[in-house]
This record gives structure tokens, sequence and C-alpha cells, in this order.
């Protein structure tokens, strides 16, 4: 390709807007536009890149036994309320009502698509393990899309599905999925962990995480120094921190009047008390009791702002209080394990009428008791409490000296004792310390079960002549992800530095200076590369040397070759690595020799 003839808009400034490298670097180079919020055109340097991710994913796939489809990117709601996930998905899940009046979804994922064909195609046990993937667009419409291409609402997923007679059979294609998984990162030249993760909207059994650590990621990723353990934060477990042995001793309860102080940090300053001291209380409600996706719809049309997705309370499922000591943080995935079931917190409007009181002045005492929640699902951390603060489900007041077990149950039918806290610095798990991470998440294999087989009534017929539900698994890749992900890891001042496996051109040849001679030795190495198969860049615009080399290095390609008066009068090239400064004179006789010895060990690094 020659540079006059390419669309490569270089920019110098770093754009407003982009926060993080990635971000700003893929606008600079001239990789991407932004067309919207989270919304983004890949102009020919971009294009090339992803058609390289997409390509290594597709060969590795394939050589995994895994066989390539392609489903819609809109498909019918009905599917979808027919697993209820149109109400886990809430908001992220964009709709449209089509000229017939139909429901249509557009795909965020396609489990429930999959499962369709499944339910349709498969009906014997000879017919599997199965394993079928695409490559295709998904939109989300994300509450916050940013970092560029890290959190997009229109992105490029690979999924795949896999199924199965059995758990044995799934656990095996599980293994080959991580396995392949490692073989695809390694050799986009992203450096990666794999972490024990939750399995969040997607349901199931198991699931592992592939993160790329950087500091700009938005998990937070979980481990033991020893490496033995090593989870996300929505899953990591700790170590119940040590129980107090009660004493009977305490004062009685009493109302302190808080006006207007609703939050741990206000309440504690205006009471000169401590976080650890204090109850925080969250109400929390479970599924709504509609599955009428007009009336959720119309309902999520007044509410765009992304708060209180559910109907109005006549609709409401069970209510539960969840109770943290007030320095530590509730985490969602862990709540939702230790209630059993999908519970979202309650709105403004709810926890009013719940606790008879403004939100930030809930509190655990006599909830249950006058029937305001159905369960109090109680964290460890309170145990630790020997007396605390906490609201007193009136405007402005809290109430003191509360002892756990006296004033609120923390036993008996109704009450959970479990982990819900997020993991913090000090926790430990099987005695260890845990060390934290921050990272990006490229990709992830879950193990489903049956959770859609069942209610998509994908069902085979066994060996045994018994009609069963196919066993399934999924498995996911951010192709754009992968792109974002691999400059986070390697990049300086001057630009991105791509691995070479995934960069829009192995070499930019640049003729650095006038006349007739640079020019044709320039176009000699261009023609012997590219014969050679080198995807080769020529930087022939009519420019200064000093603008081909900073936008050489500003689009990231791995490997250099400058043809200027000097070393040409020497017969001979300078060859040099994006990575590093050195420059090597090489003889014209020995570039192309050289430069493939060069390639082929740079791609050796990522095999
Ligand atoms: P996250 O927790 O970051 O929102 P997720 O766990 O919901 O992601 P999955 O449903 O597991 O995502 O989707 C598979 C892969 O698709 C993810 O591992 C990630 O690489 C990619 N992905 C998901 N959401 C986005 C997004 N908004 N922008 C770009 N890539 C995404
Ligand atoms: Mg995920």
């Amino acid at each position: 390709m020659r540079y006059s003839k390419a669309l490569i808009p270089t920019v110098k400034e770093v754009p407003a807007d982009a926060e993080i490298p990635s971000h700003q670097l893929m606008l600079r180079a001239g990789v991407m536009r932004k067309i919207a919020s989270g919304t983004y055109a890949y102009l020919p340097l971009g294009w090339r890149v992803l058609k390289k991710v997409m390509n290594i994913v597709r060969d590795e796939m394939d050589k995994a036994g895994a066989q390539e489809i392609l489903m819609p990117a809109v498909q019918p709601m009905e599917l979808w309320q027919q697993t209820g996930r149109n109400v886990d998905y809430g908001l992220t899940m964009a709709h449209f009502t089509d000229r017939h009046g139909r429901e249509n979804v557009l795909a965020p994922t396609a489990e429930e698509v999959v499962t369709f064909i499944a339910a349709n195609e498969i009906n014997s046990y000879k017919q599997m393990p199965v394993n079928l993937y695409q490559i295709s667009f998904k939109f989300r419409d994300e509450f916050r899309p940013r970092f560029g291409v890290l959190r997009s609402r229109e992105f490029i997923m690979k999924d795949a599905y896999s199924f199965h007679t059995d758990n044995d059979s799934l656990h095996e294609t599980y293994m080959v999925m991580y396995n392949t998984y490692c073989k695809i990162f390694k050799r986009c030249g992203v450096k990666y962990v794999i972490v024990e993760a939750e399995t969040g909207e997607m349901g199931g059994s198991g699931s592992h995480q592939f993160t790329v650590p950087c500091d700009n990621g938005e998990d937070v990723i979980v481990h033991t120094e020893d490496g033995s353990y090593a989870a996300n934060i929505e899953k990591a477990s700790v170590d119940a921190l040590p129980a107090i042995a009660r004493t009977q001793n305490h004062p009685a309860v009493e109302e302190i009047h808080t006006p207007n102080k609703k939050t741990i940090a206000e309440v504690c300053d205006f009471l000169k008390t401590q976080p650890k001291d204090m109850i925080k209380t969250l109400i929390y409600i479970n599924h709504p009791l509609v599955d009428d996706v007009k009336e959720i719809s119309s309902y999520q049309a007044t509410h765009k702002d992304g708060v209180g997705k559910h109907p109005p309370m006549t609709h409401w499922g069970k209510r539960f209080a969840v109770l943290v000591r007030g320095d530590f943080e509730i985490n969602p995935e862990k709540l939702k394990c230790a209630a059993g079931e999908s519970i979202e917190l309650a709105d403004e409007a709810a926890i009013k009428a719940l606790t008879e009181a403004e939100v930030g002045f809930a509190g655990p005492v006599e909830l249950l008791e006058r029937n305001q929640v159905h369960k109090i699902i109680i964290d460890h951390s309170i145990l630790t409490i020997e007396s605390a603060i906490t609201g007193a489900n009136k405007t402005d007041y809290h109430i003191k000296n509360v002892v756990p077990g006296r004033d609120f149950p923390i036993a008996g039918d109704n009450v959970i004792i479990a982990d819900v806290r997020n993991a913090v610095e000090g926790d430990t798990y099987k005695g260890q310390k845990l060390l934290f991470k921050r990272g990006i998440e490229v990709g992830q294999v879950f193990k489903l079960g049956t959770k859609y087989s069942a209610k998509l009534n994908a069902k085979f017929l066994d060996k045994d002549s018994v009609e069963k539900p196919c066993v399934m698994g999924c498995y996911g890749i951010g192709i754009n992800r992968i792109v974002a992900s691999a400059i986070e890891t390697l990049y300086d001042k001057d630009g991105i530095i791509w691995p070479i496996n995934i960069a829009p051109f192995e070499v930019i040849i640049v003729p650095a200076g006038p006349g007739e001679e640079i020019a044709r030795a320039s176009e000699k190495i261009y023609d012997d590369l590219t014969a050679a198969g080198v995807e080769v860049l020529l930087d022939d615009r009519d420019a200064r040397g000093g603008v081909k080399f900073k936008d050489a290095d500003l689009i990231g390609i791995p490997l250099r070759i400058t043809i200027g008066a000097k070393s040409l009068a020497e017969n001979c090239a300078e060859v040099k690595l994006r990575r590093e400064s050195e420059v090597n004179k090489i003889p014209m006789a020995d570039v192309k020799e050289k430069v493939l010895r060069i390639i082929a060990k740079l791609k050796g690094e990522c095999a």
C-alpha cells in the first residue's frame, strides 16, 4: 500500500474527550473516528487490525473444531421473553417495534437465538457435541460508554455456543475453548491473566475471564500472593472476619437526630464515629412480576436515566434488606447467589414506601417483624460488630446502641448470613493475603448448563431413549477490546506499538529525502518484500523525513526501513524496530533476508 493513496488521517493534538492512551492513540493514528457516543467507524488502518484479530480468532476456533455460522442482528423479543432475559438486560438491551407491531431486539448476545436453532435442528445424542460460533456486531445500550472501544455501544464479538449430552462432555469442550483462548490472546500479542468469574446475566455454573492487566482497566482482579487463587472482584471470596463473642450488657437503642445526614460519610462526620461502627442497610427487590414487555418498555421509556428500571410497587415480588458493615461495599453478584435469585437495588420510591423514610435512613430494626421485607441478608462483617449506629427508618434520624441479635435477628428462617461484600485490601482468602490489580476483560467462557435449553425446549433423545435438555456452554471474545488492550499494554509517548500479528502493516518504508535514487531504492525494497508476502506500507508522500518518522511512530508499524541519502551512499538501508531505539545499517542486498528474519522472530514470540 502506498501512503499517498491511503486514508490515514493522523492528528497531532490529543483529542479532548479521549481519557486513556488507547482511545487517544486510536483517534490520533487515524485508526477510527467517533460517529456518536459509543459508536465508531474504523478507517483503513483500524479495519486491517480488526480483520487480523478476527482471522486469528477464526483460525483458532476452526482448529478447535468449532463451526462458523451467522445469526441475525435483529432478534425476536419473544425468545427473550421465554428466558426472561428481556428483564435481566433491562435498559442495556435496545429494542424496537416493527411496522407489524412485532417487538425486536438488537442482539446484545445470542444465547436465545442459537438455542432456538438447536431446539429445531438437534434432536439426537448423535449430533453432539457441537460447537457453533459467529463473529458479528453486538449492540448494548451501555449506560456509560467510555474509553473508546473498550466500552462502546456497538462492538464486534466472537460468540460461540456448545451443545452437549452431559456435563462431562461440556467440561471437555470448555477446556478446549479455555486453551484456544490462551492461543488466541498469545497470537494477538496481549498479555493476559485468567481469573474465576461470576456468571452474571448469563447464568450457569462456572466461568473464567481472560483479563489484560492494565491500570486503565475497568475490572478489578484479586489474587493471592502465590497465584493459587485469582478471581475478579465480582467473584473474589474472602475469609470471614472473626465474629465477636457478644456480651449482654448494652444500653438500649436510642434515637439520634441526624438532620439531612444520609450517607455513611455524612453520619460519621456528624456523629464523630467511624464507618466500621455503622450498619449499612440497603433495600433490594427481585424481578417485577410482569412479563408483559410493553409495560416494562413504556415504564423504561419514562426512566431513560437508567435509574428505576422496574415497574411500580404493585408489581413487585420479594423484598430484601441487605446489611453490611459501613466500611464495606455490597457485591451484587455475591448477593444474587446468597439470595438465590436475581435481585436489584430498589429505587427511591420503593425505599420510601418500605422504610417510610427518605433514602439514607433505612435500618434493620423491625423491618422483618413489620413484614416490610421478606428476608434479611446479613454479611459476615455484621457479626464483628458489638453495637452499631444505623438508620431509624424515620427521616432525619439514626439509632445507636443497635446490637445484632438483640435488636434485629441474626438467625432464623428469614435470615441469610453470607459473604456478600467486595474484597478489600487487607482481606485474606484461605489464610493468604489478597492482592489487587486492574484489568480489561477481553474474553469469558461459561458453563451454562440447561438454563437456556430448558426454557427454549432444546431437547434431544439420549442413548437411553430418554428426552433431556441439551447441556450448554458459551464463549465470548471482544474483538475491539483486544485491539484497545494491545495498545494499552504497549505504547510510548510517540504512539502505538502494534504486536506483529495484528499490526495493520508489518513494515513501513520511509524514503527520507528527495531524489530519484532514494525513490528507486525504496520502490525496489517495497517490491521485493511485497513479493515475499510481507505487508508493506511505502511512505511515498511528498513530505519531510521528520513528518514521515512521526507518523510511522504514531501508527505503530513494528518495523521501519529508512532509505536516506547518507546510508544510500554506502549502499545501505536503516532498519529499526518500533519498540527499540537502536538503528541497524543493513547492506541493500541483505535487507530482504534480514527483514524476513526479524518478522519471523517477532512472530515466534507470539506463537
Ligand atoms: P462487561 O462486564 O465489561 O460489561 P460482559 O461481561 O457483559 O462485559 P460478555 O457478555 O461476557 O461481556 O461479552 C463477551 C465479550 O464482549 C466481553 O468479554 C468483552 O470483551 C466484550 N464486550 C462486552 N461488552 C462490551 C462493550 N460494551 N464494548 C466492547 N466490548 C464489549
Ligand atoms: Mg463477561
